[in-house]
């Protein structure tokens, strides 16, 4: 095979711009499930150029696609000094979920056999080698990491920085009257839930919120992201995270208004799918930039945020709103249903009309709202990967600066 250099030349040079890696994928339309001694030779020649033009010491990459029905991609970093090293896993976050593995987990584990007669030995092995990130680990958060850990999800990333608390254990699946008395950490309730099951399953926890680097490192090295906060600002922060890493992001949001005697204004439970490349939350109307601003000034500066919310300048920021669990738990089926819809297709509609679900439990309808062309808000972050700082956010350098 061979191809011009014309076209690697402006990539090279924005390459080295931006101090990006560059990624070289051709297909064996024969099949053959390996590189080649000609691939090592031609990506051995290419890589030594590559890295003699841009001068960086990250790594790049080689992938190579298969035409299998699957459509199986594999591939390897190249390293400065030459040497390949096997890709783990390539994940594609389009509306259906791409996933490939290296490694060969062999025999699945037991408890996986009655959803794998349903989802097949493919996709029940693909969940046993993901990496799942759940962000918000009270009313929505628990249901959905309960199911996930049940389904054989391999590794979880929990990230919350409250205690259970008496009020939560109306919701938190796994919480008990201790866990409150002694004020234990959300993420260790989760954990110990978790590691009790028995499945073997890898739990990192991270007691802190999405304002630190440690956190967004971590979410970032998962396969997939559920938020499941309350709170305009991690909602953003997650969908910008989800650009830079190109990763796949399902946001649960519920609202629950009572009148104060017993009625109900309004009762709404929300899951978006966010591609990388698609529209984001705030495309979608989940919040505007007005309420990310005042989000902002209430953590930074509450005593201006009071100033301003008497003042009529800006609409408080709701807090303790109710909660009631049959609902949180509905929305979090809702959310891993919508997962496993797109990392193993199989219902009638395209996944692309399903980019957003709302139930209404108030009307008592679900109704679903198609992906629409994205305003591109996020466009330049895609696939940046790590800068500095974290996510070109100020609030995540060292210095933490607001
Ligand atoms: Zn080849």
């Amino acid at each position: 095979m061979t191809w011009s250099t014309d076209s690697i030349i402006p990539l090279l040079a924005k390459a080295t711009r931006e101090d990006l890696a560059i990624l070289k994928v051709h297909s064996h339309p024969n099949g053959f499930p390996q590189f080649s001694t000609l691939d090592d030779k031609s990506d051995g020649e290419l890589f030594d150029s590559v890295f003699g033009w841009t001068d960086s010491t990250f790594p790049h990459a080689s992938a190579i696609m298969l035409p299998d029905e699957d459509g199986t991609m594999f591939g390897r970093a190249i390293l400065p000094d030459g040497t390949f090293q096997q890709l783990d896993s390539i994940l594609v976050p389009g509306d259906n979920l791409h996933f490939w593995t290296a490694n060969d987990i062999g025999k699945l584990p037991s408890f996986t056999q009655r959803h794998a007669q349903l989802f097949g030995l493919g996709t029940t092995r693909k969940l046993r080698e993901m990496a799942v990130a759940v962000v918000g680990c009270s009313g929505t958060g628990s249901p959905v990491i309960e199911q996930l850990a049940r389904l054989g999800v391999g590794r979880f990333v929990l990230v919350d920085p409250d205690k259970v608390e008496e009020k939560n254990l109306n919701r938190i699946l796994n919480s008990t009257h201790e866990d409150a008395v002694l004020g234990r950490l959300k993420v260790e309730v989760m954990s110990r839930a978790i590691t009790e099951m028995g499945f073997g399953t890898e739990v990192e926890i991270i007691p802190e919120d999405l304002a630190t680097p440690e956190a967004v490192k971590k979410i970032a090295e998962c396969d997939v992201i559920f938020g499941c906060m309350d709170g305009v600002e991690g909602r953003h922060r997650l969908n910008r995270l989800a650009s830079f890493y190109v990763l796949p992001y399902f946001d649960l949001g519920v609202r629950l208004d009572a009148d104060g005697e017993g009625g109900i204004n309004g009762a709404f439970g929300v899951v978006n799918y966010i591609r990388p490349d698609g529209t984001t939350l705030n495309d979608r109307g989940l919040y505007t930039l007005e309420q990310l601003k005042s989000a902002g000034l209430l953590r930074t500066n509450p005593k201006a945020y009071r100033e301003q919310v008497e003042a009529g300048y800006i609409r408080g920021v709701a807090v303790d709103r109710p909660a009631v669990i049959s609902i949180n738990m509905q929305i979090a089926s809702t959310a891993v249903n919508e997962f496993l819809a797109r990392l193993h297709p199989y219902r009638s509609d395209d996944n692309k009309n399903f980019a957003m679900a709302s139930t209404s439990f108030f009307h008592g309808f679900t109704r679903r709202d198609a992906e629409e062309s994205p305003s591109g808000m996020f466009f330049n972050n895609i696939g940046k990967g790590d800068v500095y700082p974290l996510l070109e956010m100020p609030l995540l350098s060292d210095e933490g600066i607001t």
